[in-house]
């Protein structure tokens, strides 16, 4: 069953999944699809064709355009922003308003598990990892990677976190050779522990090292 509050606007294209609810005052337009169980929470906006998977929480005002894919169980924190336009004008050079041959939609794809905290904006082009973690207000403008924790304005990259959250690495950490994972160069990985679950996590030595 689908729960849509009566004060959501729905577009009767778009598809939503079973279990799924739609809070007061959002609005889902052409042609999106939402998953089953995701929560769609008050005045959130989900643009045409914006695609998201099942089990996704969207925050209150969180705003979703055109480009932006949603993998399954990720969080999307109140007031955040998901842009498309790289290079936003109003007009063309010539002064005449743009219409949509006039400009390129950029994408963004938030992958499996992920999060992105309070008012954070996304910028397009950019992919956001498995489980990676944006914190509130980050400004994010390049790709994070699996497990990847950015922060700030611009964002960096300051950690990596399991996916219940708690941070990876540090004490006890060990690095697995190349030969070890049957790949060499870029494909090294390095071995993390959760402080928090102890879960063990893989993260790429490139990635790791740029921290
Ligand atoms: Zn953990």
């Amino acid at each position: 069953m689908v729960m849509i509050h009566e004060t959501a606007e729905v577009h009767p294209t778009a598809q939503i999944g079973p279990g799924t609810r739609i809070w007061h005052q959002a609005q889902v337009r052409e042609e999106a699809r939402l998953g089953r169980e995701c929560i769609i929470s008050k005045g959130v906006y989900i643009d045409y064709g914006v695609v998201i998977g099942d089990r996704v929480k969207i925050q209150n005002g969180a705003m979703i355009y055109h480009g932006v894919t949603i993998e399954d169980g990720v969080f999307i924190g109140p007031q955040a922003c998901l842009t498309n336009d790289k290079l936003p004008r109003a007009i063309n050079p010539d002064g005449t308003l743009k219409r949509d041959a006039d400009w390129e939609v950029g994408r963004i794809r938030v992958c499996y598990g992920a999060s992105i905290g309070a008012g954070a904006i996304v910028l397009p082009d950019v992919t956001i990892g498995r489980f990676a973690l944006v914190g509130a207000g980050t400004l994010v403008t390049q790709d994070v990677p699996d497990h990847g924790l950015v922060i700030g304005v611009p964002a960096r990259l300051v950690g990596y976190v399991c996916p219940c959250g708690g941070r990876l690495g540090a004490e006890g950490q060990r690095s697995r050779g190349a030969r070890e994972q049957g790949s060499g160069g870029a494909g090294e990985r390095v071995v993390l522990w959760c402080q928090r679950c102890g879960t063990e996590v893989e993260v790429r030595r490139a990635d790791w090292e740029r921290v």
